[in-house]
């Protein structure tokens, strides 16, 4: 066998065949060139990388932001017969040393480092005296300040591009807007290098979202009914919900852990390992659990809060079904959660710029959410990847019924109109829907709001209609959630036109009695 790439895909990892653009890729990389890898979780970036650093001659140096996997890769190289090593802070100095020794006498064939220590002088010092075989800048999407995962320490490594400018550099991320990848090719100076651009769906995923009830009572039904004794990962905003979701299961019958980086070390690994090694294990979890940690058969992914992004959202399902046997992805989401995400921007800390743009990710992930279309398309539609309705999500399976809620839509917008004008003042969901339904609180007494004329213009509806009218309002950009203003909400430019009757408002019916397809067999 003369392709050495293909003998060592092989040899090495027992593989048969190379996935998709893999081949491409390592060619591209063995010959010298520069890349820029952009595959789903799951897809196959790791081989990009390894089979060129074992092909080329010297040490492929390995960035990558998640010091606690490292040694799992490390592990598993040399369980394969590949001299691999890392270095990252969680080293004592002695064994830190042994592998620099190792480095420079051209012994490694993979060496993991994490970015703040590449960029120490000392590093960069062995390095400089070494033999690099080329450089993998793993998670690349971290450089990205717009991003949903900016590490600063990133912003360092366009420096390699400068004082290595012959070795080649390959950036790989499973985060494929255009605009990421356009600033990953900038911020790194890679902006000749040629874009590997996977497919990003993954078809044996089903998505579903249902709008929140009572949501610890809904996620246990949907894996009672739908993955009874299946692994999966349930993912929640705060360590609180965590915990107390992770208990519930358990009282359920459900072998349920929980993981969040409140968590003594000890127990977080302890948990990680029990659920990569035993069955049916059900990790309840926030973001910090799952980048990086491979297990195939992950049956389901569940959100009981609505995801910050889109980007974040289609990576975090990308963790189900890497085995490509079906695999649902199961979301719940309510109007508090868009506002409480709002109000969680708000407070940050970052320029008005970023601000914004964090803000337009949470109402594309609320729209996702509300749309009336394939799940997948829009998701897909995001990545810039165009495709058929895909039949296997809740939307294809069984299509929203829909109405006119043009006059809905107007009564709403027409309270924010008029409190605005009359009283000066932007208010809170929880109030503009009193206002509507006519009651009179303390609050609309105070305020004299009964005296307004759309004073219970909309008490034909309950209070949990108007809630999802004014989310879809919020999903169609024709309300705006005031996040440095208490949540408060006020019209957009696109309001005028449906409040002057220039346009109609379709709204989809409620949605949460929808069945789940992943049980179904797949074609
Ligand atoms: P990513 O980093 O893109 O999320 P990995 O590199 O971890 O994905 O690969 C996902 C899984 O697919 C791993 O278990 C890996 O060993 C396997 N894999 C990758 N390429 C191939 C291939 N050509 N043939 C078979 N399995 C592969
Ligand atoms: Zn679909």
């Amino acid at each position: 066998m003369s392709d050495p790439a293909l003998r060592t895909l092989q040899q090495v990892f027992g593989y048969e065949a190379f996935r998709g653009e893999q081949h491409t890729i390592i060619q591209h990389v063995i010959a010298g060139g520069d890349a820029l890898v952009l595959m789903p979780t799951g897809g196959g970036k790791s081989l990009c990388y390894q089979i060129p650093a074992l092909v080329r001659a010297g040490t492929g140096v390995v960035v990558s932001p998640l010091i606690a996997l490292m040694q799992d890769q490390v592990d598993a190289l040399t369980e394969l017969g590949v001299r691999a090593a890392y270095l990252n802070s969680s080293q004592d100095w002695q064994t830190a040393r042994q592998v620099e020794k190792q480095f420079l006498a051209g012994e490694l064939d993979l060496l993991y480092v994490a970015p703040e220590r590449l960029l120490t002088d000392r590093c960069l010092d062995m390095l400089a005296r070494g033999h690099i075989a080329l450089f993998a800048i793993d998670e690349a999407h971290c450089v990205s300040q717009w991003g949903h995962d900016f590490r600063p320490e990133y912003l360092g490594l366009s420096f390699l591009a400068q004082r290595w400018p012959d070795v080649p550099r390959i950036a790989l991320t499973a985060t494929a807007t255009a605009e990421t990848r356009t600033e990953i090719a900038q911020r790194l100076h890679l902006e000749q290098a040629p874009h590997f651009v996977a497919s990003f769906d993954r078809p044996n995923i089903s998505y579903h979202i249902v709008e929140k009830t009572e949501v610890r009572k809904q996620l246990l039904q949907f894996i009672q009914q739908y993955h009874r004794g299946d692994c999966g990962i349930v993912y929640a905003l705060s360590r609180n919900r965590v915990e107390e979701t992770a208990a519930f299961l358990q009282s359920h019958g459900v072998s349920a852990l929980a993981y969040h980086a409140g968590l003594p070390a000890e127990q977080r690994a302890a948990h990680q390992s029990r659920f990569l090694r035993e069955d049916g294990v059900v990790m309840v979890a926030t973001i910090a659990f799952g980048m990086g940690v491979n297990k195939p058969d992950v049956r389901f992914v569940a959100h009981i809060d609505l995801p910050k992004s889109i980007e974040g959202y289609y990576q975090e399902t990308g963790r189900a079904g890497r085995d490509g046997e079906p695999a649902t992805a199961w979301l719940a989401y309510g109007l508090q959660d868009v506002v409480q995400l709002h109000r969680m921007v708000a407070e940050s800390n970052g320029d008005v710029q970023h601000q914004r743009n964090q803000a337009r990710k949470i109402d594309a992930m609320l729209g996702l959410c509300e749309t009336v279309t394939c799940r997948r398309q829009l998701l897909l539609d995001y990545f810039g990847q165009p495709i058929e309705p895909c039949g296997n999500c809740d939307v294809c399976l069984d299509p929203p019924q829909t109405w006119d809620g043009t006059v809905a839509a107007q009564k709403l917008l027409s309270t924010i109109y008029r409190l605005w004008r009359e009283c000066g003042q932007a208010y809170g969901a929880g109030h503009v829907i009193d206002i509507l339904r006519g009651r009179e609180t303390e609050r609309v007494q105070q305020n004299r709001h009964q005296a307004l004329s759309v004073f219970g213009v909309g008490a034909d509806l309950s209070v949990k209609e108007w809630r999802r009218i004014l989310r879809q309002l919020i999903a169609y950009k024709l309300i705006e959630v005031q996040a440095h203003q208490f949540g408060t909400l006020t019209l957009t430019e696109h309001s005028r036109a449906v409040l002057k009757g220039e346009r109609a408002v379709m709204l989809r019916k409620d949605s949460h009695t929808k069945p789940v397809g992943a049980s179904r067999p797949q074609e």
